[in-house]
């Protein structure tokens, strides 16, 4: 496969909100300074994560559905170029304009351009993780155009000038009180009476934003799936807030990344159940809205598809890293992650967190990068045996951090340990001078520099009395 003539390897990276100001150790110790962040997202992820295990409990062939929904994208990535084709053309015969973004600037650059088109100034937004990945929000801000989210936990974000920190549950890191006081400051019209009450304060914004679905005319979404048998795309989402975006507006606008494209509306059977149990532990989506083109005199009468790279083409042409383009984004692998539990989504730096952002984030900016990423994670495998889709993460982190740039000291000490483990002499000689580390591995002693580095967040393992080729000698 290639991209514009070129193989795939030098097809550009992705650019948007992919990367923090701090490498992943910092921003995690600021977060883990936080109590209250730790209470919020274990509290959170803890409800998630039982809930999904008991509706996922009831399918007596969920195993089966994975290793379909698996093969699926698979099959997908192994054909994108003919299945986007194929999407290309039949939303085209339905009606729609689809547009190509080899990065982020350039679908800023369209659908502001599509927005100024209109003569509007408000847009309405759907929880939509590819216009969050390529700050969408703030290039509209710039454009003077006023973007205004409307799933629940996105709007408690956008009204508290704050960052998502969850795929499913961006306002995970608030609690009820503090949704109240950013409400009561920064939402038009809001009853100075508001209390903390949950359904207090889902009335206020309901309130708001009916009133703004009511007088704007544009609205921009993402897409879960995009078919390329029928050029249908589908959104999935509990709110409803979703559906008025994707059916009052005159003009809509889906921004979608190219690995979202399922070949046929017979795979979406398998999707549409792995998604809704894995992700918020439902049976099925309370609204799942599928729309093709534009039908006359019925919902939006102006459609445009953008469909985005930014960086996956690259990532494409990675044979181990590729599988993580096939995430539906349902975060179970936060859920489960005892890394993210305690540190949150903000300590990531990139939109997408917790284990599928530290291999996808640095795979679409290149991994220099986002060179922390691939070790904000114990390897304990949660993350893969939580995966609907079966991403093999943990293998994804490994072949990663081998891409990672490396001190030289400690290029020195692996390439003496593959030395030593080849010749069995050497080693059983090796572990024999290691009893001696006893005196300087200690709990809460470190190694000596240029070694200190490793031992810096870690005890150095306490070598056994008897060697198993003492024990094996000895019997
Ligand atoms: S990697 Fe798997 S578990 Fe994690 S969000 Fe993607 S599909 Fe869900």
């Amino acid at each position: 496969m290639t991209f514009l003539g070129m193989p795939l390897a030098h097809a550009p990276r992705g650019v948007g909100h992919l990367r923090g100001d701090e490498p992943f150790p910092r921003a995690a110790r600021t977060a883990l300074a936080n109590p209250q962040l730790r209470r919020n997202v274990q509290h959170a992820t803890t409800t998630i994560r039982g809930k999904s295990g008991r509706v996922i409990a009831e399918l007596p062939d969920w195993q089966d559905l994975r290793a379909a929904g698996s093969a699926l994208k698979a099959y997908t990535m192994a054909n994108l170029p003919r299945l986007l084709e194929q999407l290309e053309a039949k939303v085209t015969e339905a009606g729609g304009v689809v547009h190509w973004a080899a990065d982020a600037a350039e679908a800023n650059r369209i659908v502001t351009g599509l927005v100024r088109a209109t003569g509007e100034q408000r847009v309405l937004k759907i929880k939509s993780m590819a216009t969050q990945e390529i700050g969408l929000n703030e290039a509209l801000a710039d454009a003077g155009i006023t973007p205004v989210e409307t799933d629940l936990a996105e709007l408690i974000v956008q009204l508290g000038d704050d960052k998502p920190s969850h795929i499913l549950v961006p306002a995970i890191h608030r609690n009820r009180s503090e949704i109240r006081e950013i409400f009561l400051r920064a939402m038009p019209g809001v009853d100075p009476a508001l209390t903390d009450d949950p359904p207090v304060l889902a009335a206020a914004a309901r309130r708001y934003l009916r009133e703004t679905f009511l007088t704007t005319k544009v609205a921009v979404s993402g897409a879960n799936f995009g078919i390329a048998e029928t050029g249908t795309l589908t959104v999935v989402e509990s709110e409803g807030n979703g559906r008025m975006c994707l059916t009052l507006p005159d003009t809509l606008i889906t921004v979608m990344g190219i690995e979202k494209v399922v070949p046929t509306w017979q795979d979406l059977e398998v999707f549409l159940q792995l998604l809704p149990r894995a992700s918020t532990g439902e049976r099925m989506n309370p609204y799942t809205s599928m729309w093709q083109g534009v039908t006359p005199g019925d919902g939006p009468q102006s459609f445009h598809l953008v469909l985005l790279d930014n960086g996956r083409s690259a990532v494409l042409a990675d044979e181990v890293g590729r599988s993580a383009l096939h995430c539906i984004r349902c975060s179970a692998c936060l859920n489960v992650c005892p890394v993210y539990e305690r540190t949150g989504g903000h300590a990531y730096g990139s939109v997408y967190p917790g284990p599928i952002g530290a291999v996808l984030s640095p795979q679409l900016t290149g991994v220099e990068d986002n060179a922390s990423l691939p070790y904000a994670s114990s390897l304990c495998g949660a993350c893969f045996d939580a995966c609907p889709v079966k991403i093999d993460i943990p293998s994804i982190l490994v072949h990663l951090r081998n891409q990672v740039p490396h001190p030289a000291a400690e290029k020195a000490v692996m390439a003496a340990a593959a030395y030593t483990m080849d010749r069995p002499r050497l080693y059983a000689r090796a572990q024999r001078a290691a009893k001696f580390t006893k005196l300087v591995g200690k709990r809460g002693r470190g190694l000596p520099p240029p070694l200190n580095g490793w031992s810096a967040a870690r005890d150095l393992p306490t070598p056994p009395p008897e060697s198993f080729r003492d024990w094996w000698r000895s019997r």
